[in-house]
């Protein structure tokens, strides 16, 4: 069976836009899973400020931020074990598919009225994700041999397939969310990850040998099923004294513990990294320039992530969205915003940055470069908002130009960081560097969730100009760090 796999995997080696034909099947898997992702998104903050009478959970804006921040963080952070499960337990191919079913278990989850299903959909949704995300991007990879120039492109087309997913879900999932029923919105999450599930497991022989081994040793399966029982054991401990009154857990409280938790994870992380016996010479300088790009990516994603949150309740409560009401959609809703970063990119953006690089030929800045590019754009977008942000009427052309400037910073940092990071990975780390990369969206989503808990406590103007003021210092840092930088990255970067 495997020799006739392989042969036939080499018969479509050209079949997807001159990709192997596995590349299709990965990437309408990730479609559909960053259509579930987005479109669970865009209601989430929307659904719990949303009051009861609205069908909604009726939370006050700091404990929606709460457990906004918490789920996008950890969504990010399960990928870490998930790419570790993958690697030395599952293999990929099963991680992968493990992840989208869970995904969807979880939207179902969501889509049933009731708080305890809300917070167990969105546990399953964060396990699944860990799952599915790094590994299909791993497989990806796979699809190619080491020599093959295609692979550049094929993770090009890739990124493709999630903009798609996220172009479209805010607008389906939106629609139904905010017009008809909330859980419809969710139920439409769903129905999106299980045709994923279903493409995925037909287009499974498209993938040759990709993600079918795993490298792990008894030792691992076996610290695996320890850890895995303790944590199911303290998951199940707390929620069951949570829900009978005995411990008083807020939102709120768990996700303090739980910012200061991913603090210490980052410091005690880097500071191992650093100074590990195992890194030295030119390793260890650039495992310093990694630790530069990750603070500059976190801070960056605390800012963009806002998509979700703060800019998300800005569409709702400050804009006036039916300037845009129209015959064909009706309402024009806030959720649809969330689908502005991903049309940018797809329809234009993208491809005039690919463009623009080459055509700078030499004089294409450095990683370290655009990195502060993208802060400044980034802080551009927050800046502009500040006039405007004490009004409750603002035109819906100011979100737009706060989303195109933020889709341009994405495309200065997002794609470069993730290059960055595999040329400047020691070969042997390259998974665990891979896992940098995810950390640091997941300490920006951290951020940029809990800044929307003071949404109503902060004034906005203060609040968007601290952000944006933020990120334009360390974009000026950056430009004094890009010299240094280039020392440290050793030819690299
Ligand atoms: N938009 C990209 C994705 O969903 C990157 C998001 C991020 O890393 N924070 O995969």
């Amino acid at each position: 069976m495997p020799a006739e796999t392989s042969h036939d995997a080499s018969r479509w080696d050209r079949s997807f836009f001159g990709h192997p034909l596995g590349l299709s099947t990965l990437f309408f898997t990730e479609m559909w899973e960053r259509f579930s992702y987005y479109g669970m998104r865009a209601l989430l903050i929307l659904f719990m400020v949303a009051t009861v009478e609205h069908g909604g959970l009726g939370f006050p804006t700091s404990r929606a931020g709460a457990v906004y921040g918490m789920y996008t963080a950890l969504a990010y952070l399960a990928t870490l074990p998930g790419g570790w499960i993958a690697d030395r337990i599952s293999g990929q191919r099963r991680a992968v598919l493990w992840g989208g079913i869970l995904i969807s278990l979880g939207e179902y989850c969501l889509a049933y009225p009731s708080l305890t299903t809300f917070y167990l959909g969105l546990a399953i949704i964060i396990v699944g994700t860990g799952l599915l995300k790094p590994n299909v991007s791993t497989m990806v990879g796979a699809l190619y041999t080491p020599e093959d120039k295609r692979r550049d492109s094929g993770f090009s087309i890739f990124y493709v397939g999630i903009n798609l997913g996220a172009w479209l879900s805010p607008i389906v999932c939106g629609y139904l969310g905010e017009n008809y029923d909330w859980h419809y919105g969710f139920l439409a999450a769903g129905v999106g990850m299980t045709i994923g599930v279903i493409q995925y497991v037909f287009g499974s022989r498209y993938l040759g040998k990709a993600g079918l081994t795993s490298v792990g040793t008894p030792a691992d399966a076996a610290l695996f099923r320890r850890v895995l029982t303790i944590s199911v054991a303290a998951i199940l401990v707390t929620a069951g004294l949570a829900l009978s009154g005995v411990l008083n857990v807020s939102a709120e409280g768990l996700s303090n513990v739980f910012g200061v938790s991913l603090g210490l994870v980052v410091i005690v992380f880097f500071g191992w990294l650093l100074t590990s016996k195992d890194y030295r010479g030119v390793e260890r300088r650039r495992l310093w320039a990694i630790f530069v790009l990750f603070i500059a990516a976190a801070l960056f994603w605390s800012a963009f992530e806002q998509a979700g949150s703060t800019l998300n309740l800005f569409a709702e409560r400050n804009t006036n969205l039916h300037q845009w009401d129209s015959p064909i959609w009706g309402l024009f809703r806030a959720s649809y915003y969330q689908s502005f970063n991903s049309a940018f990119m797809i329809f234009g953006l993208a491809g005039f940055f690919a463009w623009l690089w080459i055509r700078m030929g030499r004089y294409e800045p450095s990683s370290t470069a655009k990195f502060s590019i993208g802060l400044l754009f980034v802080g551009l977008g927050f800046a502009i908002l500040i006039p405007v942000a004490s009004s409750t009427n603002v035109s819906p052309w100011w979100l737009t130009l706060t989303y195109l400037l933020h889709t341009i910073g994405e495309l200065c940092l997002s794609p470069v960081g993730l290059s960055a990071m595999t040329k400047l990975a020691p070969a042997r780390a390259m998974g665990m560097i891979m896992g940098v990369w995810f950390l640091a969206s997941s300490v920006g989503n951290f951020i940029g969730g809990r800044l929307a808990s003071v949404y109503e406590s902060f004034p906005l103007p203060s609040l968007f100009g601290l952000v944006a003021a933020f990120c334009i210092l360390v974009s000026v840092v950056l430009l004094f760090l890009i010299k240094p930088m280039k020392k440290l990255s050793e030819g690299v970067n």
